[in-house]
């Protein structure tokens, strides 16, 4: 029973009889109109017919002077062949209806369909009572009006097996037609599963099929560069975690094997290194943080002015350290924009101390804002080391250093800008950069004043 069930229960076999039904119902609904019509004139123009037949008969009669009963079995055989021309059976009673002289229609059996009486008048003297009537077989009666009626029944029956055969056939190909594009898609979402991340489903068929295709694709797509970046990470992590490893393993077996001391200054080494390993599982963290942030962000109205502030007041000490000076701009006007506190404070945050940190001894940092009916720019600018060109579109990579030794000795692991951008693109909005190496660097993003969810279809 299940098993019958999940058979039929198919989207196209749904589809097919859902389409077959209706075009069943409506075919019926045509066909007994029709018939009701067809039946309503038919009567109409037998009734008529009748009441012609028993005119023609009395004049008949008249002429052939066949008036006054009882009639002569000649008379009776005569006017027999006469309602037989006519098509009808006929009965003719004296004045008072009492006397029956001719009724060709004695056994009554079946009854009769359709009667007309009329009296038959000749010279203003009223010589009896005429009826004409037709038998409920009317085939028996009238050959010609049978045969056009069955005619016209065949013909119906016809039309209709045909409009059957017709809905059968556009049904089976229109819920085949449908139905195709579905069993595309569930081929894809299976290829999909099965990780063959490459497939993508055909964007055809009606809107709602179109969109869940795009949506399909959209799904794949995320899927495949999840995938991507998921492998990526895994060998740059890797690369990453097997340098201070390595580093550290050949210390360690130079102190066991007593080739090195355990002092002070190896042990301290050591710790450096461990402490850079630690500070790549944090930030590591954050950056999965980050990823997940896209479906959770904690979108709040917030004032960006004071926001800014804050971050700039809690790096000033650190700028302090270096002597540098840190400048904060605000917008003219108070600005509000709807984003995630914490998540554009990290922003702000990473912007700021790569800025102090790629900036040496007594230069400059500003951080500003441009804020716009629709959008809000924040800035940082430094009088840094600045990027060459070469290395600028890849700084918002994934543990992508400019140089290695270099961000190696102040600490940095390639990770704080893609954590940057990533909270950006949740937000809505975009991240850029300009250098000039040897004169500074200028980043800057943009968000959206009223937040809108990234992941919505268009
Ligand atoms: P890191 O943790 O190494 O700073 P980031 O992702 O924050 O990683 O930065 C990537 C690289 O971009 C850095 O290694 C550095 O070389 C370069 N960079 C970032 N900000 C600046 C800046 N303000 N001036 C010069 N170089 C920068």
């Amino acid at each position: 029973m299940k098993k019958w069930f999940s058979s039929v229960n198919r989207i196209q076999v749904i589809l097919f009889l859902a389409l077959f039904g209706v075009s069943l119902f409506l075919t019926s609904l045509v066909d007994s109109t029709y018939q009701f019509n067809a039946n309503q004139l038919f009567t109409a123009y037998q009734q008529d017919l009748l009441n012609v037949n028993a005119y023609k008969l009395i004049d008949d009669m008249r002429a052939q002077n066949i008036l006054q009963g009882p009639l002569t079995d000649k008379q009776a055989q005569w006017l027999t062949r006469r309602a037989r021309l006519y098509g009808v059976q006929m009965r003719y009673e004296d004045v008072n209806r009492t006397t029956v002289w001719i009724d060709t229609n004695v056994a009554s059996e079946p009854a009769p369909l359709k009667q007309f009486s009329t009296e038959v008048i000749a010279n203003g003297k009223t010589y009896g009572y005429l009826t004409v009537m037709y038998l409920a077989n009317f085939s028996e009666l009238d050959n010609q009006g049978a045969q056009y009626q069955n005619e016209l029944l065949l013909r119906t029956r016809i039309a209709y097996i045909a409009v059957l055969c017709l809905s059968v056939i556009s049904s089976y190909l229109l819920a085949k037609l449908l139905s195709k594009h579905t069993a595309k898609l569930t081929e894809v979402a299976m290829a999909i599963r099965m990780g063959n991340w490459s497939s993508r489903a055909p964007v055809r068929g009606p809107l709602e099929l179109k969109q869940l295709s795009v949506t399909l694709n959209e799904l794949a797509q995320e899927l495949q560069t999840q995938e991507e970046w998921r492998h990526q990470l895994m060998a740059d992590l890797a690369h990453e975690i097997r340098t201070p490893l390595t580093t550290l393993l050949s210390e360690m077996e130079a102190i066991m094997d007593g080739i090195y001391e355990a002092n002070e200054e190896r042990l301290g080494g050591i710790y450096e290194e461990m402490e850079r390993l630690s500070r790549l599982v944090d930030d590591m963290e954050q950056l999965t943080e980050a990823e997940g942030a896209r479906f959770s962000l904690r979108i709040k109205s917030r004032n960006i002015g004071h926001l800014v502030r804050n971050v700039y007041q809690n790096f000033l000490q650190m700028a302090r350290e270096k002597d540098i000076k840190l400048i904060f701009i605000p917008a003219l006007v108070p600005c509000f924009a709807e984003v995630d506190q914490d998540k554009m404070i990290q922003v702000i945050s990473n912007l700021l101390s790569n800025a102090i940190k790629y900036t040496p001894f007594f230069g400059t940092v500003t951080i500003g804002i441009q804020w716009h009916a629709h959008e809000t720019t924040i800035y940082c600018e430094d009088t840094g080391i600045g990027i060459t060109a070469d290395d600028l579109p890849f700084v918002f990579n994934r543990l992508y250093r400019v140089d290695k030794s270099r961000s190696r000795a102040s600490g940095g692991l390639g990770l704080g800008l893609s954590i940057a951008k990533v909270l950006v693109e949740a937000h809505g909005g975009s991240i850029h950069v300009q250098s000039t190496p040897g004169q500074g660097s200028r980043f800057w993003f943009t968000i959206p004043n009223s937040y809108k969810k990234v992941e919505q279809l268009p």
